[in-house]
């Protein structure tokens, strides 16, 4: 089970309107998500991994010793939430150590996982694995074997696998479906589709692949009083609006029906 801990103006389905220095004009929500999030994986007794955005931690340094204080794992979602492939290797060198760093004096102990934000590591940046592995990650979990119109690597690896730069890739799920890859590692899906069908689509993909599934969320993604960005685009308003208000119940169903733990363990990552 992981988290992406940002907010909802990070997302990068919203980056055409909000750029990193309009963020301070918007009141943060992610602390009190984050913490609601944390309640509903203690009553469900479910440890997870939060990839957690830099800036997010420089502002709310207590809601990261509190994440990790309740057994879950801490990894990095780089600081400014910028696509890696929009980014220099010195860019990128540098938004990832700033984030780590932070985490690491918060926490007391090493991070050694990553997440590129918008699963932004393919084709075109493939050295960004070296330079996770010279920043000592031990995993990533960056690539999304889907076509889709901001990220997507269809014909990588589909399951957790060592890469040549001494790191693990740790892809998001994906289902062979009539001849498709289809994405079925959580985000707006999830919030789409009946609960009963990723039940289905979760329970196919193990059965089928006999690979540990992982399943991604946001806190925002249960947060139905955010306020509503009207001069997104429409397919982003419908991405990032959908079935707000029931998430949480599905979520709640998710972790009961399927045994969770962080990436760490699962993938046994040390
Ligand atoms: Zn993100």
């Amino acid at each position: 089970m992981t988290v992406d801990v940002e907010d909802f103006f990070h997302v990068s389905a919203f980056d055409s309107i909000i750029k990193p220095e309009d963020w301070d004009q918007y009141k943060p929500r992610v602390d009190a998500n984050t913490r609601r999030l944390l309640d509903v994986f203690a009553k469900a007794d479910v440890k997870s991994t939060f990839f957690v955005l830099g800036w997010v931690a420089e502002l709310y340094p207590q809601l990261i010793k509190d994440i990790h204080a309740q057994g879950h794992e801490i990894a990095s979602h780089g600081y400014a939430h910028r696509r890696a492939y929009q980014q220099t290797r010195e860019e990128l060198t540098a938004d990832i150590i700033r984030s780590k760093t932070h985490l690491e004096d918060l926490i007391g102990e090493p991070v050694i996982g990553y997440r590129a934000p918008s699963f932004s590591i393919g084709y075109d940046n493939e050295w960004a694995f070296e330079v996770l592995a010279e920043l000592k990650f031990k995993y990533s979990s960056s690539t999304y074997p889907v076509k889709h119109d901001l990220y997507g690597t269809p014909d990588w690896p589909r399951f957790a696998y060592q890469r040549p730069e001494n790191i693990i890739e740790i892809p998001i799920p994906t289902l062979k479906l009539m001849g498709k890859q289809v994405p079925i590692g959580g985000g707006g899906y999830f919030r789409l589709y009946p609960y009963k069908m990723t039940r289905m689509l979760v329970n196919r993909y193990l059965n089928q692949e006999k690979q540990p599934y992982s399943f991604y969320f946001h806190p925002w993604e249960i947060d139905g009083e955010q306020p509503r960005l009207t001069n997104a685009p429409l397919k982003s308003r419908f991405r990032h609006y959908i079935n707000l208000d029931k998430t949480e119940a599905k979520l709640e169903r998710l972790l009961a029906d399927f045994n969770w733990s962080t990436m760490k363990d699962v993938y046994g990552v040390a």
